[in-house]
């Protein structure tokens, strides 16, 4: 057999589209920025909330973030494989991961337990590390009764020059109802996290326990930094704030059929026309991120019209009932974006999916081109 060689030529971007909006990152950075009472740190975790990390890292830096926050070290060195030079902190990593390599390109690290700092000690020697409390979710972050050790260890090896400890780190499992008792709680067993700290020696000058919410409704909660991720892209859980939303999502229609009334429609005959009507199928379901559970439910924009969702989402393609609107096939539907021209939000999908709008645009499969709104680069390097 003889390699045949062939010539891949990139497909021009025609099918689903996600644009992502620069300047509603840049315009809710600047709003968040303006509430906090100290600094801002960028989340841009799970690719910036789906809006792409780097984009958005770099619209917040440019509009008065100062640091950079992720879970993985992977998603760290992207960053820096991008250029950016601000400060970023990963906070959640396996006992084995790679800090030599985390330290090597300038990442601080979140340290939760004592095997994370012997780790750490014995395979990054030099690093700037945020000891991370669990505040109250009994998920991340070092339990209080192992807090005292944990800082008295880090000390030691301070004093040795081993590492350097320049955080403290919490996080509020309640933060979305500010009147919820576990935020107070929270509040107080960071100030005894910090005051621990202080008593063990350690000066940690970033103190961060606020995210999106209590940036917006908690004051007493900011300390020296807030770590916002959800506000940026124009998702507030605390129903407080008006932000923008930084995506839309359209696609084309592939094909219109005129169908009779009765008409079973999508797997499982989920659904029946009751009339005459035009369906137009879209490119898209649930493998790009289009929650299967809003079969039903849905609905898109098209002709300046909402239309809904028909029969069920299958893995690829959706079907929408456009009734007797003469809609041709290579038109373009909108699914979500910030909603000006009637379009729904994902907030409306999260809803359709009882889910949360984190999860409807974080979702989006790697099908769904990305582009930047061109309109709204100015000022973004
Ligand atoms: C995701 C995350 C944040 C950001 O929270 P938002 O509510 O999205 O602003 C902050 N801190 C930690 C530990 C997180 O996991």
């Amino acid at each position: 057999m003889s390699a045949v060689p062939v010539t891949v030529v990139a497909p021009r971007a025609v099918g689903p589209r996600l644009e992502i909006d620069p300047a509603a990152i840049a315009a809710n950075t600047r709003l968040l920025a303006g509430r906090a009472t100290g600094d801002l740190m960028a989340v841009v975790k799970a690719d910036g909330f789906g809006h792409g990390a780097v984009t958005v890292a770099r619209t917040a830096l440019a509009n008065g973030a100062t640091s950079l926050g992720v879970t993985s070290i992977a998603e760290g060195l992207a960053l820096r494989e991008a250029g950016l030079r601000a400060p970023v902190l990963s906070w959640l990593n396996p006992v084995d991961a790679d800090f030599a390599t985390a330290v090597d390109n300038d990442l601080d690290l979140a340290v939760p337990s004592a095997a994370h700092l012997e780790t750490i000690l014995r395979t990054a020697p030099g690093a700037r590390v945020h000891l991370h409390l669990d505040t109250g979710l009994a998920r991340d972050g070092a339990e209080p009764t192992a807090w005292a050790r944990l800082c008295r260890t880090a000390r030691r090896a301070e004093q040795a020059g081993r590492l350097r400890v320049v955080g403290v780190m919490g996080h509020l499992a309640c933060a979305d109802e500010p009147d919820h008792p576990a935020n107070a709680a929270g509040r107080t067993r960071f100030a005894w996290g910090v005051e621990t700290a202080r008593a063990a020696g350690l000066r940690p000058v970033v103190r961060h326990l606020a995210a999106t919410s209590a940036t917006l409704t908690d004051p007493r909660s900011h300390h020296t930094a807030v770590r916002v991720g959800a506000g940026l892209v124009g998702i507030d859980p605390s129903g407080t704030t008006a932000l923008t939303w930084a995506m839309t999502l359209t696609a084309p229609v592939v094909s219109v059929r005129r169908v009779r009334g009765g008409t079973p429609v999508g797997y499982g005959h989920t659904w029946t026309t009751r009339r005459a009507t035009t369906l137009a199928l879209l490119p898209l379901g649930y493998a790009d991120g289009l929650p299967r559970a809003v079969s039903g439910r849905a609905e898109v924009l098209l002709r300046g019209r909402r239309w809904p969702v028909v029969g069920r989402v299958s893995m690829d393609q959706v079907v929408v009932d456009v009734g007797d609107e003469p809609v041709l096939a290579g038109e373009t539907a909108t699914l979500l974006g910030p909603g000006d021209a009637g379009e729904p939000t994902p907030a409306d999908w999260a809803a359709w999916a009882d889910t949360l709008p984190h999860e409807v645009v974080t979702g989006f499969g790697p099908r769904v081109a990305r582009t930047t709104a061109i309109s709204s680069l100015r000022g973004v390097r």
